[in-house]
């Protein structure tokens, strides 16, 4: 049996290990870059990495590694030995502070979106004190931010840290504003629950496109999906919970605090929640747990996806960012506390997150764009592409007694009588549960839900940190010079859910009704990427990011190229990827089936002109004519992708025409595949079927 306070974070160079290895002076320095940001001297940096070498060492390392968050979507790293000649042939394992503050990896293969020509690649990695550095596979990571020479972004943590400190100092100023002069740092935390796929490794290698493409291209739906709902924390499968023990003993390893694990509503799916930590931390744990979970897959035999619609007919996998602000002494400002009614303080909070909701839902229906969350957001699955909020039954009453100066009478101090004898009676939970709305209220925090499955956190955080971080600093300017503050702050608060109430629908997110209503309240549905994208450079946005200096015009412009043409790309992958499909397997796997059945009718008729042979004939014609479709929708669809070369110069335009063009003759053709497959032998039909595949563990 292992001690799991034993194990957890022994692979961390946390602060007990500091505090074991480092001079007290050093380390108090360090604490200083870690808590405040401060600088640290390089004859400090030069002490702590020693410590570190020889902790990692000790640990079975020989390398070390920065270990970075560049923009296409996974995490980065290069490895150098601590090796060290001595001139008589003999090594020692050296490892400096400069080795530990800068890296210089190539950053030319690197997408930049345009900012930086090939000639002026160099970029460099810096380390992020702030999250801990750990041991993994023999090597030292240290994880840090990565940009270009001349200062550009180029990577997902910049923007990140740079928020959480933009978030940090006016929320601060409010705080101080209210008289909680005490408060000197705020830092956002998250809490991202993470979906996933466990198929079987055998089944997986049989289909080329849930390995070039992370999905099913092909596919008809199994007799049974998730109808029954019998999954849905359903027992977990003893293949299943094996591999779910060795996944958490290898996060706890890494300080990962793993809590949570179930099945979720499709059949193979689970779920993995961790306790949150701050948004930092968060991100890169998160990071860490996508890659941990692909790799102990493997030693199970299994594969995890982590695409966000690995299958058609059931559920897609997503991830919830859940999210709040906490003072360094200790207070969740995002806590409506026994009496809301009464709490300026959280009632200003709240009014900041609604409004910064409400004016930039574009941004963050954009930052849970791609091509594998299309397939949830606006595709009849939760969550809608629709952003609006849900406050629940007692804030949203809360707000409206705020609108119209009514009295407030909470419902959730009710208490709720479960009718069972033993069970005793609780407290009502003040916010019920929507599972509908992509941006809830629960208790003290609010969900984030339309994120997809692999999806880098930081990105959906910088942007929330950020417009939160503009409203707080909006409502700095207008009530610094009141005289009487707290009639001031009520008029604010007041004066800002009358203004932007219309993103506030505590009703079901996925009735019809709702997109009439929504449209009626001027809410964006962005249904698709390049939809969503085409809003990304407004003004609006420009200036958001500009003014709380989190990144540059070129450097958003940038990130905005980068999206479409990964998009684009995908999307051509997965074109290429069914073309292939179609004619090395599927039509010539039904071709021979209907030559079988040929076969079968003429030496049927041979034998005896009597016997009948209308079984084969029917399947042989519905086969044919379906094949002749089949073949000519290949043809179309490689026309299509053969076409899009011609806006390959603009990224908006290629993108969408991948969409509306390439990605339409995609269904078309999967369509006929799909009901070939239904009356093909599976004798003959190439790949694994969906029963086989998610029922297969
Ligand atoms: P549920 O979504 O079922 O209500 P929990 O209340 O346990 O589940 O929380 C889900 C996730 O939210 C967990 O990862 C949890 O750590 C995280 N969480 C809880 N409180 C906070 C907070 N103040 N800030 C950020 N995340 C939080
Ligand atoms: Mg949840």
């Amino acid at each position: 049996m292992t001690k799991v306070p034993e194990i957890f974070g022994s692979m961390v160079f946390n602060d007990k290990v500091m505090q074991e290895r480092l001079p007290k002076a050093t380390y108090k320095a360090l604490k200083k870059t870690i808590e405040n940001g401060e600088p640290l001297d390089i004859s400090v940096a030069n002490v702590v990495a020693n410590a570190m070498k020889d902790w990692a060492v000790e640990l079975g390392c020989t390398h070390f590694t920065h270990w970075f968050q560049p923009m296409t979507g996974v995490t980065a790293e290069k490895h150098d030995s601590f090796i060290a000649p001595q001139g008589d042939g003999q090594v020692i394992m050296e490892f400096s502070g400069k080795e530990l503050i800068k890296g210089e990896p190539d950053a030319s293969s690197f997408p930049s979106g345009g900012i930086r020509a090939t000639f002026e690649a160099r970029g460099y990695t810096t380390w992020d004190p702030t999250s801990p550095a750990f041991v993994k596979d023999g090597s030292l990571y240290i994880p840090t931010a990565f940009c270009s020479y001349t200062g550009e972004v180029l990577d997902k943590k910049t923007p990140l840290l740079r928020s959480m400190e933009r978030l940090s100092t006016e929320a601060v100023k409010i705080l101080h504003l209210l008289g909680k002069t005490d408060v000197t740092r705020v830092a956002t935390t998250v809490g991202p629950e993470q979906e996933y796929f466990l198929i079987d490794k055998d089944l997986y290698n049989q289909r080329e496109d849930l390995k070039l493409t992370g999905r099913t291209l092909f596919g008809a739906m199994a007799p049974k999906g998730q109808e029954l709902d019998d999954h849905y924390f359903g027992s977990i499968k003893t293949r299943v919970s094996e591999y779910m023990k060795d996944l958490d003993e290898e996060l706890w390893k890494l300080g990962i605090l793993a809590k949570t694990k179930h099945n979720e509503v499709a059949p193979s799916q689970h779920e993995l929640a961790p306790i949150f930590s701050t948004s930092n931390i968060a991100t890169d744990h998160n990071e860490l747990t996508m890659e941990i979970m692909q790799k102990v897959a493997e030693r199970h035999n299994l594969v995890c996806l982590l695409h966000e619609k690995p299958f058609a007919g059931v559920n897609g996998s997503g991830k919830h960012n859940n999210w709040s602000i906490s003072t360094n002494t200790g207070e969740n400002l995002l806590n409506p506390g026994k009496h809301p009614e009464n709490n300026l303080q959280f009632q200003l909070f709240l009014a900041a997150v609604v409004k910064a909701v409400h004016e930039y839902q574009d941004l963050l229906r954009i930052t849970v764009a791609s091509a594998g969350n299309d397939h949830r957001l606006g595709a009849n699955e939760a969550p809608p592409a629709i952003i609006s909020m849900y406050l629940g039954d007692d804030l949203g009453e809360l707000v409206q007694s705020i609108i119209n100066d009514t009295e407030y009478v909470s419902q959730g101090k009710a208490k709720m009588k479960t009718g069972v004898e033993v069970l005793a009676d609780f407290k009502k939970d003040t916010s019920d549960r929507n599972r509908t709305s992509p941006f809830a209220f629960t208790g003290n925090k609010f969900e984030f839900r339309a994120l997809g499955s692999s999806l880098n956190i930081a990105c959906p955080n910088y942007m929330l940190n950020t417009m939160v971080a503009e409203e707080l600093s909006e409502f700095y300017d207008e009530l610094k010079d009141s005289k009487d503050m707290d009639s001031a702050v009520t008029a604010l608060i007041k004066k800002t859910f009358t203004e932007h109430q219309n993103i506030i629908f505590n009703g079901d997110n996925y009735a019809d009704e709702w997109v009439e209503e929504a449209k009626r309240r001027g809410l964006l549905n962005l249904k698709s990427l390049p939809e969503a994208l085409s809003h990304f450079m407004s003004e609006k946005n420009i200036n958001l990011f500009v003014k709380n200096k989190i990144c540059s015009k070129e450097e958003l412009k940038a990130r905005y190229e980068i999206d479409l043409e990964t998009y684009a790309k995908q999307l051509n992958i997965e074109a290429l990827t069914m073309i292939s499909m179609a004619n090395k397997d599927i039509t010539p796997a039904v071709s021979a089936f209907v030559k079988e059945l040929t076969d079968t009718a003429l030496s049927k008729k041979s034998l005896n002109s009597a016997i009948p042979t209308s079984v084969e004939e029917e399947l042989i014609t519905s086969l044919s004519y379906k094949l002749v479709d089949f073949v000519k929708k290949t043809e179309e669809l490689k026309k299509a992708v053969d076409g899009a070369h011609q806006y390959s110069d603009d990224n908006l335009k290629y993108a969408t025409y991948f969409r509306e063009v390439v990605f339409e003759k995609m269904q078309e053709l999967r369509a006929v595949g799909d009901s070939m497959e239904e009356i093909t032998s599976a004798e003959y039909w190439p790949y694994p079927s969906y029963s086989e595949l998610l029922f297969g563990v």
